[in-house]
C-alpha cells in the first residue's frame, strides 16, 4: 500500500470504529481497503463544520448540490474492484477526493475527472496536501472516459447514469473492471462490468444511491426527471 501523509488527530477513534461498525460490519474484508480507510482523513473531505458528522453512516454535503459518498460505499466499490496495486485507474466523479486519497494508496496510478472546476480545484490542493503524487485531477466530461490515457485496468463511477457510457467498455483493459451505479434517480443498481476478450461479463452488486453523472452520454443536468 502506498503512503499518504499519516498525521495523528483526533479523530483515530471514529475513524477505526466507522472501519469496524460500517465497513467489516457490512462484510467488507479486503485487508487494503480497511487498511486504507483507517488511515484517510475523512474529516479534511468536508468543511470543518462538519468535521464532527465525517464518520457517520452518511454521506454528506460538499457544496454544489454534490455530496462525499457514504463510508461504507467507498469501502464496497473499491473491493469490487479488486486492485493489487498495479492497475492504471480512472475515476470519474472526483468530489471531494476523498475515494480518489482510497484508490491512490491502493492503486498504481490515478485518472480523475471532475466536471465541476470548483470542486475539482479543492480536491485537488487536498490530495497535493496529503501527498498522493499518483493522482491527476482533471476537469472535463467524465462520461467520455479519458481516452489519451486508455487503456484502464479499472475505471470506477461515484455518479448514475441510465446506461453505461459506451467509452467506458471501449476504454477498459481485458480483464479489466468497470464498477458503477446504473440506473434512474430513485432505482439504481451498483453494475460491475468485466471486459473478456469474448465480451463483457456484467453484474449487479447492490441496490445503492448516487447523484447524476451529468454529461454527453449520462443524464442531462436540467432534467427533473431521469431521460
Ligand atoms: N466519490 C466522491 C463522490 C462525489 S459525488 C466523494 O466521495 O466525494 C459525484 C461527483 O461526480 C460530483 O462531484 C459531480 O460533480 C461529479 N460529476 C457528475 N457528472 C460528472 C461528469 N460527467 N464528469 C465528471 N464528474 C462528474
Amino acid at each position: 500500500m502506498k503512503p499518504l501523509l499519516f498525521k495523528r488527530d483526533n479523530f483515530e477513534r471514529a475513524r477505526n470504529a466507522m472501519v469496524e461498525e460500517q465497513v467489516i460490519g457490512r462484510g467488507v474484508k479486503d485487508e487494503g481497503v480497511l487498511q486504507a480507510m483507517r488511515l484517510v482523513p475523512r474529516q479534511l473531505f468536508v468543511e470543518e463544520a462538519l468535521y464532527a458528522q465525517a464518520y457517520n453512516d452518511s454521506a454528506l454535503p460538499i457544496g454544489e448540490k454534490q455530496t462525499i459518498s457514504q463510508p461504507c460505499m467507498v469501502a464496497f466499490m473499491t473491493e469490487a474492484l479488486g486492485l493489487t496495486g498495479k492497475e492504471k485507474t480512472l475515476e470519474i466523479g472526483t468530489g471531494s477526493g476523498y475515494q480518489t486519497a482510497i484508490l491512490s494508496m491502493l492503486a498504481d496510478k490515478v485518472y480523475s475527472i471532475e466536471r465541476i472546476p470548483s470542486i475539482a480545484s479543492r480536491a485537488r490542493k487536498l490530495l497535493d496536501n496529503l501527498m498522493c503524487p499518483n493522482v491527476i485531477v482533471r476537469v472535463g466530461d467524465g462520461t467520455l472516459g479519458w481516452q489519451e490515457e486508455s487503456p484502464f485496468d479499472v475505471i470506477l463511477a461515484a455518479a448514475y447514469s441510465p446506461e453505461i457510457p459506451p467509452a467506458y467498455i471501449n476504454q477498459l483493459a481485458f480483464g479489466g473492471r468497470l464498477v458503477m451505479p446504473v440506473g434512474t434517480e430513485e432505482s439504481q443498481g451498483l453494475i460491475r462490468v468485466t471486459k473478456k476478450p469474448r465480451g463483457i461479463e456484467k453484474e449487479t452488486l447492490a441496490a445503492c444511491r448516487f447523484v447524476k453523472l451529468i454529461g454527453q452520454y449520462g443524464c442531462r443536468e436540467s432534467d427533473k426527471k431521469d431521460p
